[in-house]
């Protein structure tokens, strides 16, 4: 027992140094770091930190952290200084422009989750979120009181969502044959972004994306380069507005962020708003029936404000007592896995 294993040993290093790593993806993605080595590839140390303003030592630094971290490859040159490129996986995800950026989700943890998770002891100890102490408010609502309080916030945070979206929206969208239905509607919606995912995959479907006003009026930033009039925009409150009538309702990381009475609220409304036959997919991270995993969800519910992560079967409860039967369960291997149910 008492022996040492190196195995064991790398696992509490990997975590104890896991906020290092994440702060240097953070920390060179606010930077542009990854732009400006897209746009000008083999630079040294000293061109970078002059164009992100920044010092060479701490450039120097911050450089050969990502080469270990897989983010940047360094070119060796005889008797010179080396030159920084990206890797594939910088090219893939972390420069702005790329297709499957996840730059704008990256800003969401460096400036809204971060300083939250520098308040998780307060969060355990008292159980709320840390708004108040984070940003100096108190957030009840944390889209209306926090999110889209400030035009630079909420501009964030539909870029986080944006980004997360056009991902993982492909996976969502083709999980299920959906040809039956001819109208969705895309409850939280926010950017549109998952909605352009399945009219792209199914020609026969139209969306609507429904969501707080405020989201709404900035949507037209959001539209892809090609707009599809499939794609139309409501704007309402799902908890005391009227939905939009369609036969399947999507709700995409939505429910996570409710208690199960609000939950309720939103379920019965939806409900209402169906004929039997109707659809409603529900995308999430499902947690494992023993709430053992995955991590990535668990982590994620320590900086929650009201809401719970919940397995499969869980949604499936809290939806059959509004008349839907799960009908069925995707893991995607992407960001979110997704469950199809049916009115009855
Ligand atoms: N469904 C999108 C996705 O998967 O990328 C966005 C998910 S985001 C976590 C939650 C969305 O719900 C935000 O766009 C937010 O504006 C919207 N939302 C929150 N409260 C709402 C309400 N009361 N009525 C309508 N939309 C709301």
């Amino acid at each position: 027992d008492s022996e040492l294993k190196n195995q064991d040993l790398q696992k509490i290093t990997e975590l104890m140094d896991g906020f290092k790593a994440s702060k240097a993806l953070f920390t060179a993605s606010e930077l542009c770091v990854f732009d400006l080595l897209h746009s000008r590839p083999r630079l040294d140390a000293a061109q970078v930190a002059q164009e992100i303003k920044a010092s060479v030592k701490g450039t120097e630094c911050l450089l050969e952290a990502c080469v270990s971290l897989g983010l940047l490859k360094s070119k060796e040159r005889p008797c010179q200084k080396p030159m920084y490129e990206n890797t594939d996986l910088a090219v893939r995800f972390l420069r702005s422009d790329a297709p499957f950026s996840l730059h704008g989700y990256i800003q969401h943890c460096n400036n809204t989750i971060w300083p939250l998770f520098s308040h998780l002891e307060s969060a355990v100890r008292e159980g709320t979120n840390q708004h108040e102490k984070a940003f100096g408010k108190i957030s009840k609502d944390v889209f209306q009181d926090t999110y889209y309080n400030s035009q630079e916030v909420k501009l964030r945070f539909m870029n986080a969502m944006h980004s997360i979206a056009k991902v993982t929206g492909k996976a969502v969208a083709t999980a299920f044959d959906l040809s039956r239905y001819k109208t969705a509607c895309d409850l939280g919606g926010c950017t549109g972004a998952m909605a352009y995912e399945f009219t792209k995959a199914h020609p026969g479907l139209s969306v609507t994306v429904f969501d707080l006003p405020a989201v709404v009026e900035m949507s037209e930033h959001f539209h892809p380069l090609q707009k599809d009039n499939r794609v139309s925009f409501v704007a309402g409150d799902f908890f005391k507005d009227e939905l939009p009538k369609a036969d399947l309702y999507i709700l995409a990381r939505i429910l996570h962020d409710w208690p199960d009475e609000k939950v309720h609220i939103l379920l019965r409304k939806i409900a209402d708003a169906c004929t039997p036959g109707c659809g409603l997919l529900i995308s999430e991270i499902f947690l494992d029936e023993d709430r053992g995993a995955p991590s990535r969800g668990l982590l994620q519910a320590l900086s929650m404000s009201e809401g719970k992560q919940r397995s499969a079967t869980e949604y499936s409860l809290l939806l059959k007592s509004h008349g839907f039967i799960a009908a069925h369960v995707r893991h995607t291997d992407n960001f979110l896995d997704a469950m199809l149910c049916i009115k009855v």
